[in-house]
């Protein structure tokens, strides 16, 4: 997912895991809602039929997912067979076919999720997604949960190869101890008010120059050299974002009154406690992100204003205002890396092929496919995400390119998801077909990084080092942004009860400490507000850290690529293929990082950060 805005649809997927032998009494009613769903289904995904990975052997061929009666009996044939296991392959089989029932609901959601995203403004489609998350979704829960108690308490649980399923056993005891059937209905609303968010954020626009704009299509103008123009469409935007803000604070106080009882509810001291613990994350604590936040303010900061401050300089600026940071500080042109999406599209591919022919075919299948949706356009979800469809095992991108430097590390970013989604293919325990998130974002960013090498196919060789300085600036930035949003996270669920101005006061703190040079005068409201806008403080909370972290292993796997890049890329592929299956320190060794993000990790690769800049300039 691209980190400023995207969502990804797994993080909110606790993983599903369904199972049985039951395809006798599914004759199949040809209901008028699931004659609606294909009509729908048809014409809102950008996609057609995709080629099965498998055929069925559990879930029948046709099934109305749209009605509960159809699935139930399903998870009731689990329940029966787990009884009827002899032997550990028979449990291992049983294991199989819950993860195809898993596979099938999920990408089911996935569909809905697409055709939504892609047309904010058809109601038929966020009926259809809703009807899921809201009358489906909640009765799978607790059947999950069910299956979930019986795997563990299995007596030939002990008898599985104890490596294989070591993670698996670990995650699935975690999500045991959390469940309570009253969150149930909270995480619906949780979902319902999630969507509410997307559905007003992506509903913005601004009339500017007599043209209406979604705001996406805003973000090129701030790159214009006309410093004049620049404040007009900063400006339009950020008024634009006041006028919902009160709205945006409201859906924020319900989300986090909800979570805090999600919290109570499973035992948890705080929500905190529970997001670590229903995030899976064994490997590290919330004292390492404090320890991480504080590194970054020793290390990444005193890189950051020299750059800001250089860009003053180049600008010839007394002070940056909030519509100077994206500007080339040399004041040339923006870089226009394409027109048209198709010019993206083929550029990607190129670059890929010069990587790995593996890699290039991946993207290709996808482009056949038409497992991509990449331009902006007014009435589609803000940001980008990779979604995989996770019975066909095929990843779908999705993006609101307008012609900037950024959709160009966007489509990087999410091809390296998706080749990480076709690495894990082979993998049948579902589960294991995605990793943890500080993993897959070692994936994308890698990606990014070692894209970077090939961009003179969209520049020339002079813009090809600007997008490269730009994109090495843009991590030393990102730094900062990643701790703010954390260390905000972390004050908001550890100060149950606060006020709107309490909150308020947090985030100016940490703008304080993490915002650098910028000048807001005349704009405080815009710099308190500005976490309106962060769509994962709203969606996926606590789920920001993990781009930190994952950045970190990236800049690992780029420089491991300088000294050997046969040997780095061999490793990063073969560290995708792992999935889910290992550890996270297992996963970052795999990939030839180490799993670490304390000053003595960050500041090495700071240093060659600012080393690499040096010549680009
Ligand atoms: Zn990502």
């Amino acid at each position: 997912m691209d980190i400023r805005t995207a969502s990804v649809v797994s993080p909110n997927r606790h993983s599903l895991l369904g199972i049985t032998f039951y395809a006798s009494r599914l004759t199949f009613s040809f209901s008028r809602w699931m004659f609606a769903l294909i009509l729908w289904s048809m014409s809102l995904l950008p996609f057609d039929r995709l080629p099965a990975h498998s055929p069925r052997r559990f879930v029948p061929q046709k099934i109305d997912w749209g009605d509960g009666s159809q699935i139930a009996p399903l998870f009731d044939g689990l329940e029966t067979s787990a009884a009827q296991c002899k032997n550990a392959a028979d449990l291992e089989s049983w294991l199989l076919d819950w993860s195809e029932l898993n596979a099938a609901v999920d990408e089911e959601s996935s569909r809905r999720y697409i055709a939504m995203t892609c047309h904010t403004n058809n109601a038929e489609a966020e009926k259809a997604y809703l009807h899921f998350v809201e009358h489906i979704e909640p009765q799978l829960k607790p059947r999950e949960f069910k299956l979930e108690q019986i795997y563990l308490g299995h007596s030939l649980r002990d008898k599985l190869p104890r490596e294989r399923y070591e993670v698996f056993d670990r995650n699935t005891k975690v999500h045991v101890e959390l469940y309570r059937d009253e969150n149930v209905p909270l995480e619906t609303e949780e979902a319902r008010l999630s969507q509410q968010y997307q559905k007003l954020s992506g509903s913005l626009t601004v009339q500017f120059r007599g043209e209406e704009k979604t705001l996406a299509q805003m973000a090129r103008y701030l790159e214009e050299v006309d410093r004049a123009l620049r404040q007009e469409a900063w400006e339009l935007v950020a008024r634009r974002r006041l006028q919902e803000a009160d709205s945006f604070e409201q859906m924020f106080d319900q989300l986090v009154k909800l979570r805090e009882q999600i919290a109570k509810n499973a035992g948890c001291g705080d929500y905190r406690e529970y997001a670590f613990r229903a995030r899976c994350r064994f490997d590290y604590t919330p004292e390492d992100c404090l320890k991480f936040h504080e590194a970054i303010e020793r290390e990444v900061m005193p890189a950051l204003r020299e750059l800001q401050a250089e860009r003053r300089r180049q600008l010839k600026l007394d002070k940056l205002l909030p519509w100077d940071l994206a500007v080339d500080p040399l004041n040339r042109p923006p870089l226009r890396p394409f027109e048209q999406v198709d010019k993206l599209v083929s550029a990607a591919q190129e670059i890929f092929g010069q990587l790995d022919q593996d890699l290039a075919r991946g993207f290709q299948t996808m482009n056949d496919l038409r497992l991509l949706d990449l331009a902006n356009r007014k009435d589609k979800a803000p940001g980008g995400y990779q979604a995989t469809l996770a019975e066909a095992r095929l990843p779908f991108i999705f993006m609101n390119a307008v012609g900037v430097q950024r959709d160009v590390e966007t489509i990087l970013h999410e091809a390296g998801h998706a080749f990480h989604a076709l690495a894990t293919r082979d993998e049948n325990l579902y589960p294991y077909r995605h990793a943890p998130i500080e993993f897959c974002e070692v994936a994308s960013m890698s990606m990014e990084l070692l894209g970077n090498q090939f961009l003179e196919a969209f520049y020339s060789p002079a813009d090809a080092r600007r997008a490269r300085r730009d994109h090495l600036e843009g991590i030393v930035e990102v730094f900062p942004w990643i701790a703010t949003v954390d260390a905000f996270q972390h004050w908001i669920y550890t100060h149950p009860g606060h006020t709107r101005a309490e909150r308020t006061a947090a985030w100016l703190a940490l703008m304080d400490r993490f915002g650098g040079e910028v000048d807001w005068k005349g704009w405080q409201n815009a710099r308190a507000n500005l976490w309106h806008r962060q769509l994962h403080i709203f969606l996926h909370p606590f789920y920001y850290v993990e781009y930190g972290i994952a950045q970190l292993g990236a800049l690992q796997v780029w420089a491991r690529s300088k000294e050997n890049p046969v040997q780095a890329l061999a490793n990063y592929k073969r560290s995708l293929r792992l999935g889910g299956s290992r550890p996270l320190p297992e996963l970052f060794s795999a990939a030839g990082c180490r799993f670490d993000f304390s000053a003595k990790t960050v500041k090495p690769l700071v240093a060659l950060v600012r080393q690499e800049l040096e010549p680009l300039n």
